[in-house]
């Protein structure tokens, strides 16, 4: 096929992210990857700063995960979950419980990140119908949230820039909190764990669950916010008998300077998400974990099971990738691999904030943002970006970028540059 009939067939056909069947663009084309580079169907490459959406945290066409992927698929790709078990699932959940916050003692494999967030919501629902307060039936959560695309998680997205606000009156009504005011680095401010006190206090004989991303509020807004918000939150929960959710479906793997961002914090939620980097990019795959107590409360009521079963859940293929992509990342030097990131953006970034155009630069671990006065032109952003050779996805007034863990700093040097110059010509033309 010609790259003009696969763009042809792409703009009559094919749905892509968040965007229209009728006024379709002309996507990139990307013959293959490898490293941090996309090689394109035109033989042009692109330098990926997005990690294809947190996930490719090894970068792309890695040798020791294609080789998990090629030994495990020689023993079986799939075999249903219900009744039978594997090495590799016995294998991923034993490496994972080594690492994710202590507490956390079983785990639920499912198909996306959604999925896991569906999944964590029917458990708290299910703990509390255990224990005879069916009455626990809602969710608390922050504003500038991202939980995924499903029904459940788009009723706990914020219903502004959540994306779904024209499904917002078929959606349960939650309960929503102003988004944590303080800064990751600054100071709480004062108050802001009274309101959230208040509103627990006065509400919790109906709240399940708060959930909520730690630290880094990702799709909904690209904010960091301080860990004391996050320790607080967790001590008002236990307080007032509600579980804690947190959703690290973006944050988990090292992305934010620590393994979980819930470490920032030194917190063990209750039922804690995860998926995005789980299998280093390669494929769709995610995990639901909970505490004992979760898990017995929820064994012992009625019906005496959970009641969820995925088709593909604990994929033998994800688990065995996920494993490969876990050990590969704790053999590394990845702390200090993701120091470096943070530093080199921190450095070569901040000079954006002196631009009229330009609202904030905030850097964490390794994700660089920039955020923009007024939302972004996409087409124009980008055109300016892949010209100098570099991919990123903007959007609303983001322009961020999650580069691959393994990224040299020569190669970031680029990365900044390109991103950089095409931030001063976009502002040039767009004031
Ligand atoms: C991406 C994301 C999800 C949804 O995951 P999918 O794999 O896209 O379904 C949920 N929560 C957070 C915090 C995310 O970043």
């Amino acid at each position: 096929m010609t790259q003009e009939e696969i763009l042809s067939i792409d703009h009559k056909h094919i749905w892509h992210p968040y965007t229209s069947a009728s006024r379709a663009v002309d996507n990139v084309v990307v013959k293959k990857a490898s490293g941090v580079f996309l090689e394109l169907e035109d033989g042009s490459q692109l330098m990926d700063g997005m990690s294809s959406w947190w996930s490719t945290i090894h970068g792309y066409n890695v040798p020791e995960l294609n080789e998990a992927i090629q030994q495990q698929l020689e023993n079986m790709a799939h075999v249903m979950f219900g009744g039978i078990t594997h090495r590799p699932a016995a294998e991923l959940t034993k490496k994972l419980l080594q690492v994710v916050p202590k507490g956390l003692a079983h785990v639920f494999y499912s198909d996306s990140g959604s999925v896991a967030v569906e999944v964590a919501m029917k458990m708290a629902l299910q703990y509390w119908h255990s224990k005879g307060q069916g009455h626990k039936n809602r969710f608390a959560t922050v504003r500038n949230g991202y939980h995924g695309d499903t029904w459940h998680d788009m009723s706990v997205c914020d219903p502004v820039t959540g994306m779904h606000s024209i499904f917002n009156n078929r959606l349960s009504p939650q309960i929503f909190l102003p988004a944590p005011p303080s800064k990751f680095d600054g100071e709480l401010t004062p108050g802001e764990v009274e309101e959230v006190e208040n509103v627990l206090a006065g509400q919790h004989h109906e709240i399940a669950a708060f959930i909520l991303e730690p630290i880094v509020q990702g799709a909904g807004g690209m904010r960091f916010y301080h860990p004391d918000y996050l320790a607080s939150l967790q001590s008002l929960c236990e307080k007032y008998d509600i579980l804690l959710i947190a959703d690290e479906i973006a944050t988990g793997f090292g992305r934010t300077g620590r393994l979980f961002a819930c470490e920032h914090a030194g917190i063990t939620p209750d039922i804690m998400c995860i998926g995005k980097a789980l299998t280093g990019g390669y494929m769709s795959f995610a995990a639901t974990l909970c505490t004992a107590d979760v898990a017995n409360t929820i064994s012992s009521g009625a019906p005496g099971v959970f009641m969820h079963g995925p088709t593909f859940m604990g994929n033998p293929l994800a688990c065995a990738t996920a494993l490969a992509s876990l050990e590969l990342l704790l053999s590394r030097d990845w702390q200090k691999e993701i120091g470096a990131i943070e530093e080199h953006l921190k450095a070569a970034l901040a000079h954006l904030q002196d631009l009229e155009t330009v609202e904030e630069v905030r850097i964490l671990g390794a994700i660089g943002v920039v955020e923009m006065k007024e939302p972004v032109d996409m087409k124009a952003i980008q055109d300016e970006l892949t010209q100098r050779g570099l991919w990123l996805r903007p959007f609303g007034k983001l322009i961020y970028t999650m580069p691959p863990f393994v990224i040299t700093q020569n190669e970031l040097e680029k990365l900044t540059t390109a991103m950089s110059e095409s931030i001063i010509a976009y502002s040039k033309k767009h004031l």
